[in-house]
């Protein structure tokens, strides 16, 4: 495999982070990398892809930087690309919980645990697991009974937590995240709201996944990642698929974006459900005149209407009249 794909963060300070931004942005062009990075004076959130030797220039040079001389970096190989352009934003902050009060993870955090200890963590009855991340990525794959909330958004996570305070406040709480950046600010959040015992995953699933000794153990079906691969494998010892088929619930790992332009949604289905249900949805989805699947194929209208009918569903008069 000729590429990789590099996921990272570091909380420092970064004065002026929008001229750091850009001329950031030169560098990773120059490199011609792809992905997206934020910025903010808190610190750096990326991940990119790129050829081997490119990404290998890039941490070299991240690392000879007195800020980013400790930054961790998550290296996963790859056939190509995962990311169609470059971006670097610089925002408010480098992941999103949008707390009246702010949190310094360099200042208050939940205890970090490595790998092995968090595999005890999730076997110890007294332990609560929270999985920080949301909804669609808990659906996909999760450590074996953690909590999901309910939650679409990372940022709706406090308000859910503190609407739920009695599950959990008597009990050890430790939480986890793709990489461990959400759960810097997330566990101190949580010490900060009365927890008296919380702890973190260092460095996230992934490194857990990566890990020679527990290797992904009691992680079950794959993990959510926000780049072209959409899923990634991580129980190394007995992997699982436990996402479901959004239209008949057979074990599925393939994501699509719903075919209405304006829906966007995403669901989890097979090849053979996608052509079927014309990648809608819902049924006013599936019936949206600028519906993306029936163009990408060329579907006639008749085409379209008798896919419709063999569900039980029908065409738009609208539609067929044109
Ligand atoms: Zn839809």
């Amino acid at each position: 495999m000729n590429y990789q794909v590099l996921l990272y963060y570091q909380y420092v300070t970064i004065e002026n982070p929008e001229e750091f931004a850009k001329q950031h942005l030169e560098l990773c062009k120059s490199l011609n990398l792809k992905g997206r990075i934020l910025v903010a004076g808190e610190g750096i959130n990326g991940t990119l892809s790129g050829l081997v030797a490119d990404t290998e220039k890039y941490m070299e040079l991240m690392h000879a930087d007195p800020r980013f001389k400790d930054t961790l970096f998550k290296v996963d190989p790859a056939e190509k690309h995962a990311f169609k352009k470059m971006h670097v934003r610089p925002r408010q902050e480098i992941v999103s919980l949008k707390l009246e009060d702010d949190v310094n993870p360099h200042e208050l955090t939940g205890a970090y645990l490595s790998p092995q200890e968090f595999r005890e963590a999730i076997l110890d009855e007294n332990t609560v697991v929270i999985d920080a991340r949301n909804d669609y990525e808990y659906d996909l794959g999760h450590f074996r009974g953690a909590v999901r909330p309910d939650i679409r958004n990372f940022r709706d996570l406090p308000q859910w937590i503190r609407d739920n305070k009695e599950q959990f406040m008597d009990k050890r709480v430790v939480t986890y995240c793709t990489g461990g950046i959400r759960c810097e600010k997330f566990s101190g959040w949580l010490v900060r709201e009365g927890f008296k015992d919380v702890g973190q995953l260092k460095d996230g699933i992934v490194t857990y996944g990566r890990d020679p000794e527990v290797q992904g153990d009691l992680w079950d079906g794959a993990m959510y990642v926000f780049d072209e691969r959409i899923t990634v494998p991580i129980n190394r010892v007995n992997p699982t698929i436990i996402a479901k088929d959004w239209f008949d619930g057979e074990p599925c790992e393939r994501y699509v974006n719903c075919a209405n332009p304006e829906c966007n949604r995403q669901i989890i289905t097979s090849e053979a459900n996608e052509a079927k249900y014309v990648r809608g949805c819902c049924e006013e989805c599936r019936n949206h005149p600028r519906n993306r699947y029936v163009k990408e194929n060329n579907l006639t209208t008749e085409e379209w209407a008798a896919r419709l009918e063999a569900i039980g569903e029908s065409l738009r008069p609208e539609i067929v009249a044109n």
